[in-house]
């Protein structure tokens, strides 16, 4: 989770070249929830613009980073982001491109500006559990199903995300219990290492609400080898949550729900060792803690984003 220190970094206005947009006026000034990213982490993104200049586009580690926007005072407009970075990409220095418009010049002319950001190392642990080794080493009739089950999942998660985010207010855990497997874990089943834990595992009793964590649009529901009964919302702008091994779906594909509806029952299903909930989060195609999700939605809430990170590196007319 993100801790959010009160740091204020003075910023070095840009000398731009002349031209007829006030872009080249503009020191675009970032601030984040933190001064890195790191693997599987959320950074939230705030940026304060001139009435009529705006983001039309982000981009971080290969990644889109959608803008939305957020308060008006005078003449200034606020727009935030969430910045993603996957729980594998490899520790290093990033570049964010952010490009913003000038929606009063005649064809809306269009500037880059780059920041650097590092990713920094997860702090993940190790988890060694033995499982029925069926579940582990599928056999070849269950492989062929978890290959055509991805592919059903990624179809619907990539098929299309809502363009507009569909949440307004922070995300909310989706029910109350202790967290008996963090983010990010390495897994060692039956002493062979597996794939990190995407998700957050959420101790809860068959049978118990499990509900939406913000409000979205229901991209998937079905019965998958791993995750068993499985939810996934689409929440908008490439940000997915998903809810796994129910003993009850709810909703139904399709269907637009509001924060805090009853997505399923919690359960056992698919490869679990007992009744909980595997929490994951999605964002432009980084797995992602969804935890961070909570923390850095409240923090865009409350206003409390305070690191600032210079425009720096270089520029670039696009236009
Ligand atoms: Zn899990």
């Amino acid at each position: 989770m993100a801790i959010l220190l009160p740091i204020v970094f003075v910023v070095l206005p840009l000398t731009l070249p002349h031209s007829e947009t006030r872009l080249t006026d503009t020191a675009p000034i970032i601030t984040l929830t933190k001064a890195e990213a790191t693997q599987g982490g959320i950074t939230g993104i705030q940026l304060t613009l001139p009435k009529g200049i705006s983001p039309v586009n982000g981009l971080f580690a290969e990644r889109k980073v959608s803008f939305f926007r957020g308060t008006e005072a005078g003449k200034e407009v606020t727009y935030h982001a969430l910045l993603g970075a996957d729980l594998t990409d490899r520790p290093a220095l990033r570049l964010l491109e952010l490009t913003l418009a000038d929606e009063l010049t005649k064809e809306a002319i269009k500037k880059s500006y780059y920041y650097s950001i590092a990713i920094e190392q997860g702090d993940f642990t190790v988890d060694r559990l033995t499982l029925p080794p069926e579940m582990v080493n599928p056999g070849k009739k269950a492989r062929r199903r978890i290959r055509r089950e991805r592919k059903v999942v990624a179809k619907a998660v990539l098929a299309d995300s809502a363009e507009e985010r569909l949440w307004k207010t922070p995300f909310i855990i989706p029910v109350s219990g202790k967290i008996t497997s963090s983010f990010g874990r390495r897994r060692i089943l039956n002493g062979q290492e597996k794939s990190p834990h995407s998700g957050v595992d959420i101790r809860t009793p068959t049978g118990k609400r499990i509900h939406a964590s913000n409000s979205a649009k229901v991209a998937f529901v079905g019965n998958l080898y791993y995750t068993g009964k499985t939810v996934i919302l689409d929440h908008g702008q490439g940000l997915y949550t998903s809810y796994c091994h129910l003993s009850k779906i709810k909703v139904k594909h399709g269907e637009l729900v509001a924060k805090g509806k009853v997505v399923g029952l919690a359960g056992s299903t698919g490869r679990s060792t007992g009744p909980h909930l595997h929490w994951s989060a999605k964002l432009n195609g980084a797995r992602v803690n969804p935890l961070d999700l909570v923390s850095i939605t409240s923090a865009i809430h409350r206003d409390t984003l305070l690191k600032t990170v210079p425009a720096q590196i270089k520029e670039a007319m696009l236009h």
